[in-house]
């Protein structure tokens, strides 16, 4: 699959017409949002504990210099190495670095955007070394050579019948149709992975300043195993993941596994403070932690800065009525769905995901679900006001001639009474017929053009309300 989010519409078309791809997303979007909905319930005051966290992340984007200072700090006093990185190269090279100097040729990782964002294990293959994905979903989606769909769960595009036939065709698998058993044919394969690794990588879902610890969240064990097992740990993590203090950590860990799969709690969540101690009998020898820019302080200086507040839940997903119907990789990017719709344009340049902006219907049911109370909508609102300002200049004139139709009565009547004429003359009968003439085409290239009805309301309120307009 290439990255393209200009071709979204394209894609979304494809998309619309694959029913298998409908129904996963569907079912898939429709049981996390199901199961957040009843945890968070429980919470008793979800907007209290929404707003706490919003707080959290909000005080400490406003802090981020000093505490990604303070973190590198108390990293370094553990024994661990922290490098920086402006960009995905400069990221990439790190790891590099660090494979050539320990002479490490074959790794585990467990989930993580971060490395789908800086192209990673490509990267890696370039170099000769090996990365195995050990989250079962990533696991799925490398050896179909795909992409994640979902920011939480990879393959939700993915029904049980297609993830059989995978595995039967890659790894030969016997024939199955329960779920169990082919989770114990990829287990058994990667317990292999894990004893034989050179190094493991991970990202990092929060880095807590105060004692230098990364933490992150998983359900399979593969975190754990992959940061702990292998003689060499690296963690790439995005800059906006800090926060300063354990207490912080302890609101937004309540609401992070409750958005992102509707549980009260993920079955690990494992922190990591520099490499094994002395007197610890396991864990890694080396441990570095790679701090990612990659366009995020670009976006720290504007006013899309609340987006890094993002604690990628997917939740926003999960309700967004463009993302089920289309699903994740009909945008084209690694960050899919209302906060990919912002971040994407964000990070590699607005021309580069004009579509995205507009894939939304502007709902509002993201900023509900946002465990961190993110205006999506209003960013993606002003996505579209900054994408307006380099269109064509005949979308300029027209939008500055109905900024005065409409700020003058008179011809916005006449204005009416044209368009009511006009739609009559439009041939009818579906989109493909019923279009308007260049430039007003891309209006009606994907919808039909609405018949204007016979009586404007100022004529009816007239007729009806006598004396009370003039
Ligand atoms: S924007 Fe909010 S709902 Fe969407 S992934 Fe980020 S934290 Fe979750």
């Amino acid at each position: 699959m290439d990255f393209n989010p200009n071709a979204f519409m394209q894609s979304s078309i494809i998309a619309l017409e694959d029913i298998q791809l409908r129904t996963a997303v569907a079912r898939g979007t429709g049981n996390a949002d199901g199961r957040r909905r009843e945890v968070m319930a429980e919470t008793g005051t979800p907007d209290n504990l929404r707003q706490q966290a919003r707080g959290a992340k909000l005080r400490a984007l406003a802090d981020l210099p000093d505490l990604l200072e303070q973190m590198e700090r108390n990293v370094t006093a553990a024994g661990g190495s922290v490098l920086w990185a402006k960009d995905a190269a400069e990221a990439n090279q790190h790891v590099i670095d660090i494979c050539k100097r320990h002479k490490l040729k074959r790794g585990v990782k467990s989930k993580s955007m971060v490395t789908e964002e800086i192209g990673l294990l490509p990267a890696l293959e370039q170099n000769g070394i090996q990365m195995v994905e050990t989250d079962l979903g990533e696991y799925i989606v490398q050896i179909n050579q795909s992409h994640p769909s979902h920011i939480v769960m990879p393959v939700m595009h993915m029904t049980k019948a297609q993830v059989r036939d995978l595995f039967m065709d890659k790894l030969g698998m016997p024939h199955t149709d329960d779920a169990r058993d082919m989770t114990q044919f990829a287990r058994k394969i990667l317990r292999e992975e894990f004893l034989n690794a050179d190094f493991g990588m991970t990202g990092g879902n929060f880095m807590i300043a105060e004692t230098g610890t990364v933490v992150i969240v998983t359900n399979e064990g593969n975190g754990r195993l992959s940061s702990g097992m292998p003689p060499v740990h690296i963690a790439v993590v995005g800059i906006e993941k800090i926060v300063p203090t354990w207490e912080d950590f302890a609101t937004l860990i309540q609401l992070l596994p409750r958005s992102a799969t509707g549980q009260r709690m993920t079955v690990y969540v494992n922190g990591f403070t520099g490499p094994a101690r002395r007197s610890e009998p396991d864990g890694p020898e080396h441990f570095y932690l790679i701090l990612l820019d990659n366009g995020r302080s670009s976006i720290y200086e504007t006013e899309y800065a609340e987006s890094l507040a993002c604690i990628r839940c997917g939740a926003c997903s999960n309700v967004c009525p463009v993302y089920k119907s289309v699903g994740g990789h009909s945008y084209g990017a690694v960050y899919n769905g209302p906060i990919g719709a912002v971040i994407t344009p964000l990070l590699q340049g607005k021309e580069n995901a004009k579509p995205l902006p507009y894939a939304s219907s502007l709902c509002g049911a993201c900023k509900s679900a946002c465990p961190v109370d993110i205006n999506i909508p209003d960013m993606l609102l002003k996505l579209r006001r900054d994408l307006h300002q380099t269109q064509e200049p005949v979308w300029q004139m027209g939008m500055k001639a109905w900024q005065f139709g409409m700020s003058h009565p008179l011809l916005y009547q006449l204005g009416g009474k044209a368009a009511t004429l006009g739609s009559k003359a439009l041939p009818s009968g579906g989109a493909e017929v019923s279009g308007l003439p260049y430039p007003l085409h891309g209006w009606t290239q994907y919808r039909d053009f609405p018949t204007f009805a016979p009586q404007s309301f100022r004529e009816w309120f007239k007729a009806n309300r006598p004396g009370k307009v003039e």
